[in-house]
C-alpha cells in the first residue's frame, strides 16, 4: 500500500507549516511560538483533548477512535519541536529568521508530519482506543523527553506503547531503517578542572604544570576504550575542549578539559565512568595538584523493543515495500532523548530517509518536504493497525 490519497491532499498545507516552523526556529524549552502554532492547528483539526505545558513546553493531543473493541489501548506517536544553535547557511526562501538558530535536525519536519497524522486520524477515527500525539521540546541536549516522562505523561494519558520517527539523509528517498535492541548511544558529559601551580616558564621546575597533567589525562583516557572494554562492545571517549594558559612565557595555574562519553550498553557506560574517575585521580596523584571531576549522565542508551520494531517495520513494508525497509541498520553513537520514553514503555524509533544531502546538524541541512506524505502515511497506518490488533488480541 503506497501513500494514502487523503494524505497526499494535505501535502501543500503541511509543507507550508513545515517551512513556517523552519523559518522560526526556537531552542530547547523555549519553543513557545512553535508550540502555539501546533496547538492552533490541532484545534483546527478537531482533536479531542490538547494539553500544554507538559515537560515545561511540551504539547500532547489525544484523538479517540470510533471503532469499538475489547480492552482498547493507547498508542503514543512522538515528534520533537526544537532547533539547534547553528547559523543557517542556505539561501532558502524560508531561511531561518532567528540568526544563530536553525532547524538542522529535521524537527520542523517531524512536527509537521505528526500534525498531518493528527489531522487524518481526527477526521477518520478509523481505530479502537486512543492516539496520543506527543510534541516534545528540548531534544537537542535539554532532556525534554525526560521532563515529559517526569511530569507523568505516560500514566496521565495511559500510554501503552510509544513510537518515534527521525529523518536522516541517505541515498534513497523514502526508505525506512530500524533495528532491534541498542540503536543509539548513551551520551554523558564530563568536565575536569585541574589546579596546579603556576610559575615563570623559565623556572618550570617550580611549577605543577596543569597542561602536563591534562595531556596525561587525555592520553590515558584513551586506554579505557583500548584496554578496559571488550573490543566487541562500543565505547567512544572524546575530550573535545582543553583550555589553559594566557601567555607564552607563563606556566598556567589551572587547566580545564571537557568531553563526552558514548556507549551502547549500561554496563559499558558504568565501567567508563568508573575508569575515568580512577584515571583522573590517579594521574593527578602522580603529578601533584588538585582535580575536580564533574561527570554528568545525560541520555541513556536507546534500545528498541523487539515486538514494536516488528510492528513498525511491517507498517513500513506496507507503505514503501519491503525492499525499501532495512530491519538491521547499524547502531550509531549518536544519542536521542526518546530513550527516556523508551525506558518507560515498550517502543521503537524508526528512521526515514529523505534522500541525499548535507548531514544532520550541518548548516545547510534542510528537511525534504517530499517525504511528508510517506511519514504521515506511516504514522496513521501504524496507529490504526496496531490499535485494532491490540484491541482484539489483548496481548498485554
Ligand atoms: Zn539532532
Ligand atoms: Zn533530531
Amino acid at each position: 500500500m503506497p501513500i494514502i490519497n487523503r494524505i497526499a491532499d494535505y501535502h501543500t498545507e503541511l509543507t507550508e507549516i513545515r517551512q513556517q516552523i523552519h523559518a522560526n526556529p526556537e531552542l530547547l524549552f523555549d519553543v513557545f511560538e512553535t508550540a502555539e502554532l501546533i496547538v492552533e492547528k490541532l484545534k483546527e483539526y478537531g482533536v479531542d483533548q490538547i494539553v500544554t505545558g507538559i515537560g515545561r513546553t511540551g504539547v500532547v493531543a489525544v484523538i479517540k477512535g470510533d471503532m469499538v473493541g475489547e480492552d482498547a489501548k493507547v498508542i503514543g506517536l512522538r515528534a520533537d519541536m526544537d532547533a539547534l544553535p547553528i547559523t543557517e547557511a542556505s539561501k532558502l526562501d524560508y531561511v531561518s529568521k532567528n540568526i544563530g538558530k536553525m532547524h538542522a535536525c529535521g524537527h520542523d519536519g517531524h512536527s509537521s508530519m505528526l500534525l498531518g497524522a493528527a489531522k487524518y486520524l481526527a477526521e477518520t477515527r478509523n481505530f479502537c482506543g486512543e492516539v496520543v500525539c506527543i510534541f516534545q521540546p528540548a531534544e537537542e541536549g535539554g532532556g525534554g523527553g525526560k521532563e515529559m516522562v517526569d511530569d507523568g505523561m505516560m500514566e496521565r494519558f495511559n500510554i501503552d506503547e510509544v513510537y518515534g520517527m527521525h529523518t536522516y539523509p541517505d541515498e534513497k528517498l523514502g526508505t525506512f531503517a530500524i533495528r532491534k535492541g541498542a540503536v543509539l548511544a548513551s551520551a554523558d558529559f564530563f568536565t575536569i578542572d585541574i589546579v596546579g601551580l603556576g610559575s615563570h616558564a623559565a623556572k618550570s621546575h617550580t611549577s605543577i604544570d596543569p597542561i602536563i597533567i591534562g595531556a596525561d589525562i587525555v592520553q590515558t583516557l584513551q586506554s579505557i576504550t583500548s584496554r578496559s572494554v571488550d573490543p566487541m562492545a562500543a565505547l567512544v571517549i572524546s575530550v573535545t575542549q582543553f583550555n589553559a594558559g594566557t601567555a607564552d612565557n607563563v606556566i598556567a595555574q589551572t587547566a580545564s578539559l571537557s568531553g563526552t562519553v558514548r556507549s551502547l550498553s549500561p554496563k559499558v557506560r558504568d565501567l567508563a565512568q568508573k575508569r575515568i574517575t580512577e584515571i583522573v585521580n590517579g594521574v593527578v596523584g602522580l603529578h601533584g595538584g588538585k582535580v575536580e571531576l564533574e561527570y554528568r549522565r545525560n541520555y541513556p542508551v536507546m534500545s528498541n523493543h523487539a515486538d514494536q520494531v516488528d510492528v513498525a517495520a511491517d507498517i513500513a513494508d506496507l507503505i514503501v515495500g519491503e525492499e525499501n525497509v532495512e530491519r538491521d541498520v547499524a547502531a550509531s553513537m549518536g544519542a536521542e532523548d526518546f530513550a527516556f520514553m523508551l525506558n518507560k514503555r515498550p517502543d521503537a524509533m524508526i528512521f526515514i530517509s529523505q534522500g541525499p544531502g548535507p548531514e544532520l546538524h550541518h548548516p545547510e541541512f534542510n528537511f525534504n518536504d517530499e517525504i511528508i506524505p510517506i511519514g504521515v502515511s506511516f504514522w496513521v497506518k501504524l496507529a490504526e493497525t496496531r490499535l485494532n490488533e491490540l484491541a482484539t488480541s489483548n496481548k498485554f
